[in-house]
């Protein structure tokens, strides 16, 4: 059997009528960036997270930069981020000029440790960007009480996240504003690069809206200078099409987890922990294994696509050797980094296919 890892074609399939006319439609008006498909897709996203502001944007990662500046820090600003996420979240953070200042993760939920976030504050922290990695809520209670307590700015990076909740409110409520991804992998994925940031803040989202866009609100009225970071309208319409569709892809994607934990409970991987009081939309399904590359080497074999999220901790990656991190800075993103392993999980997958996979990981970790 042949299992991939993603499988955007069989989604696309599920909905071709609707995102055929999405595109030709854009097409036909040659609406290409900007304008009302861009527009009705912040008010359907602002609206779907109950948020006031949705500022669409280019990608996932300008839109972090973006808020960072608009909330104007940078040279001389550190900034929290946890040591495992996607590189988008430190990179941002660099590009403003501000000092990314890594935490390490928690053992069991795997995103930034709350408990270890208050010895790294300086007069110089400005903010914190938790990650909600791989679809599980970072611990938003406590952060947000550590913020309010030395006074930072929290920007969630929901790239992975879209409608996780935590204490029965969503990701993305709970800072001063958030960052989406909409690459075309990600729960709610566009069919090329976009982002989006949200925010109740009125001021906030009509800095970022300037920033987004050459700093002009009116055309040719540049009041500060911004940047070409704008979402094309065929990626708009094809988001306004998949948009009702994410709730249930998102519990598909709950159910197939569920089913993985059943179907490998016992065996020798440690498999992933949802946070109390948490939806965990499962971006990805992340085990523990040891011996990982033999572990992939012989999954492969069989037919079946693993990846690694991350194969090195921020902390530790070349860009970042100034620092002079060491393992011993970061002991739980170090001993994660060698033995994470993410399994195929999107939500077309079938049972059969998930039990194929199930099968081969017991045999092949009871061999190891
Ligand atoms: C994907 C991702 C981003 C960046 O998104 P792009 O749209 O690819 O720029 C940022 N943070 C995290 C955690 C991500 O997974």
């Amino acid at each position: 059997m042949k299992i991939p890892f993603v499988d955007l074609k069989s989604q696309y399939l599920s909905i071709k009528n609707e995102i055929d006319e999405a595109i030709a439609g854009i097409i036909n008006e040659t609406a290409f960036i900007g304008g009302d498909a861009v527009k009705k897709f912040e008010k359907e996203f602002a609206s779907h997270n109950t948020i006031t502001h949705c500022i669409s944007c280019a990608n996932g990662t300008d839109s972090i930069e973006m808020l960072l500046k608009s909330y104007s820090i940078g040279i001389g600003d550190e900034v929290i981020v946890p040591a495992i996420s996607w590189i988008s979240t430190s990179e941002a953070v660099s590009a403003v000029g501000a000092k990314p200042i890594f935490v390490d993760i928690d053992e069991k939920y795997y995103t930034i440790d709350s408990s270890k976030i208050e010895e790294k504050i300086t007069k110089a922290t400005k903010a914190i960007i938790p990650v909600h990695l791989y679809g599980q809520p970072a611990d938003m209670p406590a952060i947000k009480k550590i913020a309010e307590k030395h006074n930072l700015i929290i920007i969630e990076d929901c790239a992975q996240s879209h409608d996780a909740e935590i204490d029965s409110k969503k990701v993305g409520l709970w800072g001063h504003s958030s960052s989406y991804s909409f690459y075309p992998g990600k729960n709610l994925g566009a069919y090329g690069d976009a982002g989006c940031m949200t925010t109740n803040d009125d001021k906030i989202s009509q800095t970022v809206r300037m920033l987004a866009n050459h700093g002009q609100l009116k055309k040719h009225d540049h009041v500060l200078e911004g940047r070409n970071s704008r979402l094309d309208g065929i990626q708009a319409a094809i988001l306004s099409a998949k948009l009702p569709h994410l709730t249930k892809w998102t519990a598909a994607r709950i159910k197939n987890a569920e089913y993985y934990n059943s179907l490998l409970k016992g065996s020798l991987l440690i498999l992933p922990s949802v946070r109390a009081n948490a939806k965990h939309v499962f971006h990805l399904y992340v085990v523990r294994v040891k011996n990982r590359q033999f572990v992939m080497d012989t999954l492969k074999k069989h037919g079946i696509d693993t990846a690694i999220h991350y194969p090195t901790a921020l902390p530790f990656l070349p860009c970042y050797s100034d620092y002079h991190h060491t393992s011993a800075d970061f002991p739980i993103a170090a001993a994660c980094q060698t033995e994470i392993l993410s399994l195929p999980l999107f939500a077309e997958l079938t049972k059969p296919a998930m039990e194929y996979v199930a099968e081969h990981i017991r045999k092949v970790t009871s061999q190891s």
